[in-house]
């Protein structure tokens, strides 16, 4: 059976959290159970592989938000399910019967854990109702790419993108638009050491990096 990262230009994004990465939610300790990669809001997000939506989550009723659940049509005596969380919009409902690639709906940040790390997917596997690492499926099916996945800490890309500075902006509002928290203001002032001499000074038209924020983990 083929799985598929459920996005496409794999090489454009950043994978911002790993399988099993431990991080703190609600006091508690919790295994990240997928892999997130950041990018934009809207980006197109498709299926990982044919089969049925067997469930929809709404905006706020779990941590991960607006989430598509696949469950794959041959898996044969395996149950393959997979999960699409913090999703903008979704083009799809419970029943729809799709193929790998098929476009289900749009990134976003929903859920009660937005905003954390900014804009990204985050994309678990469940074989027999077990969540596990996505990556070695992928690999396998990707062999001759693996080097995009990022395998290496040494080679996890950690921007979002790059922002042209408008008019009127601050550093704290463009941490506002990309990780509604205008906190991070000095997460994105590090990134651009180089080209910002003076936090307080930034000039319309200068083009800065996004850093991809990788603390807390969804
Ligand atoms: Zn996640």
């Amino acid at each position: 059976m083929k799985i598929i990262l459920p996005f496409n230009d794999i090489e454009k994004y950043p994978l911002t959290q790993r399988f099993g990465e431990r991080f703190l939610y609600g006091g508690k300790m919790c295994e990240h159970a997928g892999i997130d990669y950041a990018m934009p809001r809207y980006t197109r997000i498709i299926a990982p592989f044919n089969g049925e939506i067997i469930r929809i989550t709404p905006e706020r009723t779990t941590g991960y938000g607006k989430a598509v659940y696949i469950k794959a049509r041959e898996s044969e005596d395996r149950r393959i399910a997979a999960i699409m969380a913090h999703l903008d919009d979704i083009s799809v409902q419970v029943g729809y019967k799709v193929k790998r690639g098929d476009f289900l709906g749009s990134s976003g940040n929903s859920g009660f854990w937005r905003g954390v790390n900014g804009y990204h997917i985050h994309f678990g596997i469940s074989i027999n109702g077990k969540y596990i690492d996505p990556m070695p499926l992928l690999k396998k099916e990707y062999e001759q790419r693996a080097t995009l996945f990022n395998q290496d800490d040494s080679s996890i890309k950690s921007f979002l993108g790059m922002h042209t500075i408008e008019e009127g902006e601050s550093l704290w509002t463009i941490a506002q638009k990309y990780y509604q928290n205008g906190g991070h203001f000095m997460e994105i002032y590090k990134a651009n050491e180089d080209i910002i001499k003076n936090m307080n000074l930034i000039y319309p038209g200068q083009v800065i990096r996004i850093p991809a924020l990788k603390n807390l983990g969804i």
